[in-house]
């Protein structure tokens, strides 16, 4: 039989067969995952088969199918070893308010680039379109235009009035999805409003984490009741970090990518090279200056902000 792991709490897994059967199931011995050192060897959203074991109701998992894409948390300071919070990701989706919180270019980008990094496509939805005033809007209006041009898709939705919702559940449709955006921008609400009975507990785990406590993060995936799962990571606001080389990281701003074979170095990092095809798009107004500033924020590596950013 095979399922896919909805929960998992270290040593047991609740994973769900297509019928929709969940089965308490165990692993036994240990799983090597060619490639990651990780904590744990089995994570929400693999796909796994399993077989029940005799005169028992439950069952032990025998195989790992291979993982599409999976995102990671390391762990704070004790190993190196990293835990894969959740695996088979379709779809991302990055809750963006203007103010009230206000959500910055540099973090849209960070978390845009993670994305590309995992191969997750990423989906901006504006959320709190209700409460724009004029200055807001078009401060929406001009991101829109910023990320629509490189190809990012963007939805104005409100949580609150319903605006878009529909929208939204087509793209979940069917799919793994996966909610992020700073606190307070209606991420919860809009869930709820997706699925009426779902009562994530992102919030709340969150709060822990600032107090310290350690806590470990075991993520979650609920059902939806028109296809598809949510994944909810309590205490994760974002992703984990990944860990660029210099020259990767021009690969993951599609628009950067895009001039790369231009650039007359074939590992320029667009900042001080000459004929760089990315300083020249920017100089003519084809890049956004934002854009380029959050690259050149990334290249020099200063994460620690950013750490804080999606840990809360
Ligand atoms: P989370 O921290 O991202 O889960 O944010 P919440 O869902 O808790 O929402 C934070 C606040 O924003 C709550 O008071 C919500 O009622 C409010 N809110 C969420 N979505 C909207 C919206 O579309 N319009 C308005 N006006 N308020 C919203
Ligand atoms: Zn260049």
């Amino acid at each position: 039989m095979n399922g896919i792991v909805i929960k998992s709490t270290g040593s047991w897994y609740q994973v769900r067969h297509e019928d929709g059967t969940i089965y308490q199931c165990r692993i036994r011995g240990k799983f090597r995952i060619k490639g990651i050192k990780s904590t744990n060897p089995v994570s929400v959203g693999d796909v796994v088969d399993f077989e029940l074991e005799p005169k028992k109701d439950t069952a032990v998992i025998t195989d790992i199918h291979e993982r599409k894409n999976y995102i990671v948390r390391k762990s704070v300071n004790l190993s190196k070893r990293t835990h894969i919070i959740a695996s088979n990701i379709d779809i991302a989706f990055l809750l963006v308010t203007i103010d009230n919180p206000p959500t910055f270019e540099g973090f849209i980008d960070r978390f845009l680039v993670t994305a590309e990094a995992y191969h997750i496509p990423t989906v901006i939805l504006f959320n709190k379109v209700d409460t724009l005033t004029e200055e807001t809007l078009d401060q929406k209006e001009y991101l829109e235009a910023v990320y629509g041009l490189i190809g990012y898709k963007c939805i104005d939705v409100s949580a609150t009035e319903g605006i878009n919702i529909d929208k939204v559940k087509d793209l979940m449709k069917g799919k793994v999805s996966l909610f992020s955006g700073h606190s307070g921008v209606g991420k919860s609400t809009l869930v709820n409003t997706i699925e009426p009975d779902l009562n994530l507990k992102t919030t709340e785990i969150s709060n822990q984490h600032k107090q310290g406590q350690h806590t470990t993060t075991f993520a979650e995936m609920h059902p939806l009741s028109f296809g598809g799962y949510i994944i909810d990571t309590p205490g994760i606001k974002g992703f984990g970090i990944v860990d660029f080389e210099k020259n990767e990281l021009g690969n993951y701003f599609p628009e950067f990518f895009a001039l790369k074979s231009e650039c007359k170095f074939h590992n320029c990092l667009h900042v001080n090279e000459p004929k760089c095809a990315v300083k020249d798009a920017l100089d003519r107004g084809e890049i956004a200056p934002t854009r380029y500033n959050s690259y050149l924020q990334m290249l020099e590596g200063d994460e620690e902000h950013y750490r804080q950013d999606i840990y809360g």
